[in-house]
């Protein structure tokens, strides 16, 4: 649904009226032009502090893929990114301040701050290691300044040998993909497969089960893992078999209407998937529904069907698959969470135990998939404008695409980025991680 809000403030009457009452005025947020996606544009100012561990190869790799990189001062207006890996104490902390404070008005609108440290639990040090853990409230503090330009900021912290595997998440950060996803920590590590692919077409040839695939984010989805090369297997419960069938017609892929709830949901799909091929790619765990109700007026039947589709599927789902290898060495797997499951929401106690147990499915799974070569994890989408969120009442829907640093709703399409990231090759250094995409919404944060 359109937020008119947002359409009213960027209109010439609208930008003069709602600055002369003092309304925030949200920046339509740029995002990848579908037949061009994954094109970096833009400058980047790098800096780094003394002892950086990474700069160097970030400006080379960055270089390649056709960045300007400038070292002084952005000519025009860009990107700043900086290698903070080499501040071991407090008192170095001042070359942070020093970059940022000399170089953050220069950041253009849709600009992305991007700092690069260590995991701080890789560190043997614990004065460098306390320090690195401080980048995330830097972080986390220059997101709120810089929202009310679409711009954003996030962390990339490095773990042991999470260097080999630095780009894919750099380039991504830098993307218009990642428009929605604020003040984030990446963490990156070893790769657990090859990261090599094709940068503008990553899922060439792959297999996707998307389940939840008829509307919402699950279509973005399904959309953008196709317009990146990959062929999707789309599952919705039956009552939505026909917009499935058209959905997946439309983007040359599969559909298998599939209520994942079905005892026999879990053999039926991975029997589906190995009669075409004998490896899948990746499944996107997306279907999910909301049944609102204050606790002591809900009904045993809204608790256990709401925690049946949001995770008891996804765990049976999952079991199917790693009995089998078919997800072995490149593999991924995608839990979609919600901020409800970080925050907590009031008639939500259905919803937020379903998607804090999909954080906890990423988390349990991440150490199991990685000695497979399989990467898991997950996205926590705040306010994004589907029909689910259409159903929220009038002021509730409001505040929430407003209570944001980036002062607006998400587009389904904001998640699917993500995902498709976290499901490219390039994302094999990527494992266990969940990110909110939801522009720095105050809930939770
Ligand atoms: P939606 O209701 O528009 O779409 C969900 C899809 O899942 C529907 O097509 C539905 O038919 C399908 N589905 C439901 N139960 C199923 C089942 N048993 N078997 C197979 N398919 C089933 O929802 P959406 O807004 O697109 O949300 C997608 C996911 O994102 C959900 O997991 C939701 O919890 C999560 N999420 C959404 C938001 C938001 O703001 N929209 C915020 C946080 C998280």
């Amino acid at each position: 649904m359109s937020d008119k809000y947002l359409e009213v403030a960027n209109s010439s009457l609208g930008k003069k009226l709602f600055s002369a009452v003092g309304l925030p005025d949200p920046v339509p947020l740029t995002r990848e032009e579908f037949t061009e996606p994954h094109k970096l544009n833009g400058q980047v100012l790098l800096g780094s502090s003394d002892g950086a561990a990474f700069a160097n190869s970030i400006t080379s790799f960055i270089g390649a893929a056709g960045v300007e990189v400038c070292s002084h001062s952005l000519e025009n207006t860009g990107h700043l990114l900086f290698d903070a890996s080499g501040i071991v104490n407090a008192q170095q902390s001042e070359q942070l301040y020093q970059f940022f404070n000399r170089h953050l008005r220069s950041l253009a609108y849709s600009g992305r701050v991007i700092v690069i440290g260590h995991k701080p639990s890789s560190l043997d040090d614990v004065e460098h290691a306390a320090v690195q853990r401080g980048l995330l409230g830097f972080v986390k503090s220059v997101a709120k300044e810089i929202g009310r330009k679409g711009a954003t900021a996030n962390l990339v912290l490095v773990d042991k040998d999470g260097d080999l595997a630095l780009e894919g998440p750099i380039r991504f950060l830098l993307s218009a993909g990642s428009a929605f996803m604020n003040a984030q920590v990446l963490t990156v590590a070893q790769p657990v497969d090859n990261t090599d692919a094709d940068w503008t077409k990553p899922l060439l040839g792959k297999s996707i089960v998307v389940t939840g695939a008829a509307r919402g984010i699950g279509l973005a989805i399904s959309q953008t893992l196709a317009r990146d090369g990959a062929s999707v297997i789309g599952i919705d419960v039956p009552q939505s078999g026909d917009d499935l069938k058209a959905a997946m017609t439309a983007i040359g892929g599969l559909s298998l209407a599939l209520d994942i709830t079905d005892s026999d949901a879990p053999e039926k799909l991975r029997d589906f998937c190995a009669s075409h091929g004998p490896k899948l790619h990746a499944i996107v765990h997306n279907a999910g529904i909301t049944r609102d109700k204050m606790l002591s007026k809900m009904s045993a039947h809204q608790w256990d069907l709401l925690v049946q589709i949001n995770l008891g599927a996804v765990q049976r789902i999952n079991k199917a698959f790693l009995d089998t290898d078919m997800l072995d060495n490149g593999g991924k797997i995608i839990g979609v969470a919600s901020i409800s499951g970080i925050a907590g929401n009031v008639g939500q106690t259905n919803y937020g135990f379903s998607k804090a147990g999909i954080i906890g499915v990423v988390e349990a799974l991440a150490d199991t998939c990685a000695a497979r070569g399989i990467t898991i994890n997950g996205v926590a989408p705040g306010f994004i404008e589907t029909q689910m969120t259409a159903a929220i009442p009038f002021i509730t829907r409001q505040m929430g695409r407003r209570l944001s640093s980036l002062g607006q709703g998400g587009l389904p399409i904001d998640v699917a980025e993500v995902i498709g990231f976290f499901v490219s090759p390039q994302a094999a250094g990527i494992n266990g991680n969940m990110v909110r995409v939801c522009g720095q919404s105050l809930l939770g944060a």
